[in-house]
């Protein structure tokens, strides 16, 4: 049988793109296949009100577990609410509702060995053909993009009393600084539990698990929050981009249509990439025809426009990692955090206006924004760097 679409990896993009065109598109034969026995991993993926269009919210909303009407950011020097909603989907719901949706279009257990544009080789030697795959297996290692990290450990934990938290705490940055940026993220699930992140914007991680573990404890201890028990734990190290070569990145696929991470489609200060998601979706849901060449074509225009207009986050990235000292990036986010609701909302959405951006950079930045500038050069790959004859402030 050959498919009209093979979705390598069933994480966050390619359920959702199953999942969509399930609804949209029930007469494709779609297959879905995820090496882990369920769709989604092992995650808490959350999302700003304003990062999704009405409608988006609407079919999202039955993967919703809990929805925030504010949100609040802790620093040394800054305490603020804001009035601005926040939700997340948890992995358990995200298989719930998105597996039973698409019965036998889901194939889970089995490993991709083997990929082509139009068809997968699985790990028991089967070779299954299609007129498009799309390669959504999660990040990959690229020479042609320059990263930092955001490294963080999530325990849910469910205490002996209740909280108090009526919202969630996004940023609480009055903890230890140390390599780089570091703070807590807290959510509030219910009256007793709590997901609470020890998060380290870091150029390379070094911290073990059980370090960050015990940062937990002491959040929680400080907060006089007594834990009853650890009720899942998530980790991960997201990709944060300072610099890189667009083009020298989708060469690397070869012609072959990538989603995700996999895509490079995520916000380059976040690491997130639930709003590319949904939006890819879309897109893919919209499109007449389902080949191999036209949705490479599509999707990395889709992700070159992406590139570009986040050209602004990756400067803000190398203010975080590069310039001034290690100790003061915390800075660089409180003053952010000072600045109007609008202002933040677009960028989390990553709609940021040219006003935005003259606003962040202008008054008294904490760290030398031409050294961010400069930095770009200093660290982007040394083939980039030859091929355009850098250095010159140009980075793409
Ligand atoms: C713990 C954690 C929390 C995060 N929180 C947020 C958040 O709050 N909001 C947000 O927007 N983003 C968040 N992110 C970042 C990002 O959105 C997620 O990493 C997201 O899951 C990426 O989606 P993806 O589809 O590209 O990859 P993934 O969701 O990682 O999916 C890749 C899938 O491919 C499967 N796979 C890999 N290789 C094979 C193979 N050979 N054969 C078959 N299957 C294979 C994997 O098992 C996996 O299920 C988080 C990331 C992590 C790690």
């Amino acid at each position: 049988m050959t498919y009209d679409l093979i979705l390598a990896g069933g994480g966050l993009a390619n359920g959702l793109i199953a999942w969509r065109l399930k609804q949209q598109r029930p007469e494709l034969r779609v297959l879905c296949i995820e090496e882990q026995t369920h769709l989604g991993g092992n995650h808490t993926w959350s999302f700003h009100e304003g990062d999704l269009t009405t409608e988006q919210h609407q079919w999202l909303q039955p993967l919703v577990v809990q929805r925030w009407a504010t949100y609040d950011v802790h620093f040394p020097q800054r305490s603020r609410r804001l009035n601005s909603g926040y939700a997340s989907i948890t992995s358990e719901r995200f298989a719930e509702v998105i597996e039973p949706a698409l019965g036998d279009a889901l194939l889970t257990g089995r490993r991709i060995t083997e990929l082509t544009p139009n068809g997968v080789v699985l790990d028991s030697g089967e070779r299954l053909e299609a007129r498009a795959v799309i390669d959504g297996r999660g990040v990959q290692a690229t020479p042609h993009m320059v990263l930092g990290q955001q490294a963080f450990l999530g325990q849910l934990l469910r205490l002996q009393a209740p909280h108090g938290l009526t919202a969630p705490i996004i940023m609480d940055a009055r903890v230890a600084q140390s390599e780089g940026y570091r703070f807590v993220y807290v959510l509030p699930f219910s009256a007793d539990t709590l997901l609470i992140e020890d998060t380290h914007y870091v150029d390379q991680h070094s911290f073990t698990s059980d370090q960050l573990r015990q940062h937990i404890t002491d959040y929680a201890g400080a907060h006089g929050w007594e834990i009853a028990e650890c009720l899942r734990e998530e980790q991960g190290v997201l990709p944060i981009t300072l610099a890189g070569d667009f083009a020298g990145f989708w060469r690397e696929a070869a012609g072959q249509p990538r989603s995700g991470l996999r895509a490079g489609l995520f916000h380059c200060t976040t690491g997130y990439s639930l709003p590319h998601a949904v939006r890819l979706a879309e897109w893919i849901a919209a499109q007449p025809t389902l080949h191999s060449d036209s949705l490479d074509v599509g999707i990395r225009a889709i992700a070159q426009h992406a590139w570009q207009s986040q050209r602004f986050y990756r400067l803000l990235n190398r203010m975080l990692f590069l310039a001034g000292r290690p100790s003061n990036r915390w800075q660089v986010m409180q003053r952010f955090y000072g600045l109007s609701e609008g202002l933040i909302s677009r960028f989390y959405a990553g709609r940021s206006t040219l006003a935005d951006k003259l606003r962040v950079l202008t008054g008294k930045p904490p760290v030398p924004v031409n050294e961010a500038v400069k930095a770009a050069v200093r660290y982007l790959p040394k083939h980039y760097q030859a091929r355009h004859h850098l250095p010159k402030h140009n980075e793409n």
